[in-house]
């Protein structure tokens, strides 16, 4: 069977991240993408995971203790925005996920915006090491994360393709405007000859 948007992104991450790699998760929520980072990294990576309601930080500290992973990790109880105060400066980011829009079952005027997502999406991609990705599971299902979903693909598709590879992950055919996704991958520098 045809795999979620949310199950790819797993799979994209997978790919691409591996032990003692440094990675963000943008949006914390309520912690499967920062425990799964965490489990990719090891004992040596480390994850920068951000969140802007307090709840987010309680249940993925619980989640990561749990299993004795509470440590490698930075819960940031700040917006993704403010990301540059907080990225070591001589640091290559291998991977980065947001999950964007509001907490299921949680308070839904409390959601990603795309002048704080695109911020935190170009500093991201300064940072980005060579083929290492940046993904971003895309809400339509509420006016808001419509809005989003149009501002970050108009911006990703103006990326350029030598530096680049664009690729997106989404049902057509489906009802429920189910999530889509977005991965944005660094190209392998070249060197000039
Ligand atoms: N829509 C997804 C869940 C998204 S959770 C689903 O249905 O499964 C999105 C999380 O992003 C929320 O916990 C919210 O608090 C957080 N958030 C909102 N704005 C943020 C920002 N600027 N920086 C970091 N996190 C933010």
């Amino acid at each position: 069977m045809l795999q979620t948007a949310l199950r790819f992104s797993h799979d994209l991450l997978k790919e691409c991240v591996k032990p003692g790699d440094v990675v963000v998760d943008a949006t914390m929520g309520n912690g499967h993408d920062t425990y799964f980072l965490r489990q990719l990294v090891g004992d040596t990576g480390f994850v920068y995971a951000f969140d802007i309601q307090e709840e987010a930080l309680l249940s993925t500290q619980r989640r990561l203790e749990k299993d004795n992973l509470f440590n490698r990790v930075e819960l940031i109880h700040q917006g993704h925005e403010t990301i540059d105060n907080i990225f070591p400066t001589d640091t290559k980011l291998n991977a980065a996920v947001f999950n964007l829009g509001y907490l299921p079952r949680g308070d839904k005027s409390i959601t990603t915006l795309s002048q704080t997502t695109l911020k935190a999406l170009r500093f991201m991609l300064d940072k980005l090491a060579d083929e290492g990705r940046i993904i971003l599971v895309l809400y339509s299902g509420h006016d808001s994360g419509k809005v989003e979903k149009e501002d970050v693909l108009m911006f990703a598709e103006k990326l350029p393709q030598e530096e680049f590879s664009v690729l997106t992950y989404q049902f057509i055919n489906q009802r429920n405007a189910p999530p889509s996704l977005l991965c944005i991958e660094k190209r392998k520098t070249q060197t000039k000859s």
